[in-house]
């Protein structure tokens, strides 16, 4: 395990007060597919308000199918969404980054061309004001981006482009910032510094909801925990619980 997860689970500890926090994303019942069999059946998930919950499971499992669902861009047939007890089912994807919930995207999807400040300042779209303060922030948050500033975001590193996504994310004003794969394709050494900055963001309450293929360190960093399996969830649980299910170690952590 990297140097920088050593400290995070006595801040897990810390943090077990958060079990009475109120739930602010909730999912019940959601089945969705993209054609003939659903993809996701009747999933449930609960995520409390200043809570990370990672999300696991094999490729083809439905994770991301669940966090397009949950933003938006994929309508589902059976179940609802609420955040902080408004509906979700039915609202446009902009309607609902509008509401708090906001997705940083497989695959980062920054805008190649723009520079990295316009893409930045393009996530305060739906949230105008005080914008070029927040600006700032983000460029204290991340130092290396403001190395980048005026450059093309399409000529950054992976990483930096991970980071990129991350602040425009931010720029939106979330309630609850959903993350898929955001670890994907980096080197070991990115990696560390993306989950430290996905440890700062929980110590500043950030309500969290992780999906990545690093399941070791997801569940190291994360309160709690669901397995998703053939679009059902099969385990849920506190993160802790999670990683130390043998079955389940053996086939998310590498176990044997
Ligand atoms: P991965 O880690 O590989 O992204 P995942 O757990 O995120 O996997 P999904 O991408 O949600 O899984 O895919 C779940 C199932 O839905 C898979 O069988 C996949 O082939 C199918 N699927 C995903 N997107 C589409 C689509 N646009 N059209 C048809 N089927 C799709």
């Amino acid at each position: 395990m990297p140097r920088c997860c050593i400290s995070w689970r006595g801040v897990r500890a810390a943090r077990s007060l958060l079990a009475d926090a109120d739930e602010l994303l909730g999912v019940g019942g959601l089945t969705t597919g993209y054609g003939a069999e659903p993809v996701l059946h009747a999933v449930d998930l609960q995520v409390r308000e200043g809570e990370m919950v990672a999300l696991l499971g094999a490729n083809g499992a439905g994770k991301s199918t669940l966090m397009r669902s949950l933003s938006g861009l994929h309508r589902p047939l059976r179940g609802g969404i609420h955040l902080g007890g408004t509906e979700l089912s039915g609202l446009r994807a902009e309607q609902i980054v509008r509401l708090g919930l906001v997705l940083v995207p497989e695959g980062r999807q920054v805008f190649p061309e723009l520079t990295v400040l316009d893409n930045i300042r393009l996530g305060a779209f739906l949230q105008p004001e005080d914008r070029e303060r927040r600006v700032e922030e983000m460029l204290t948050r991340f130092p290396r981006l403001r190395e980048r500033l005026h450059q093309r975001a399409g000529l950054l590193s992976g990483g930096e482009q991970q980071m990129l996504a991350i602040a425009r994310a931010l720029m939106s004003k979330p309630r609850v910032l959903l993350l898929d794969e955001p670890s994907l394709g980096l080197a070991p050494k990115i990696i560390e510094e993306l989950f430290a900055v996905l440890d700062r963001l929980r110590g500043e309450k950030m309500t969290l909801l992780l999906v990545d293929q690093m399941a070791a360190l997801a569940l190291a960093l994360a309160d709690r925990a669901y397995v998703l399996e053939n679009g059902a969830v099969v385990a849920r649980g506190s993160a802790a619980e999670i990683a130390a299910d043998p079955a389940l170690a053996k086939a998310y952590l590498g176990g044997h």
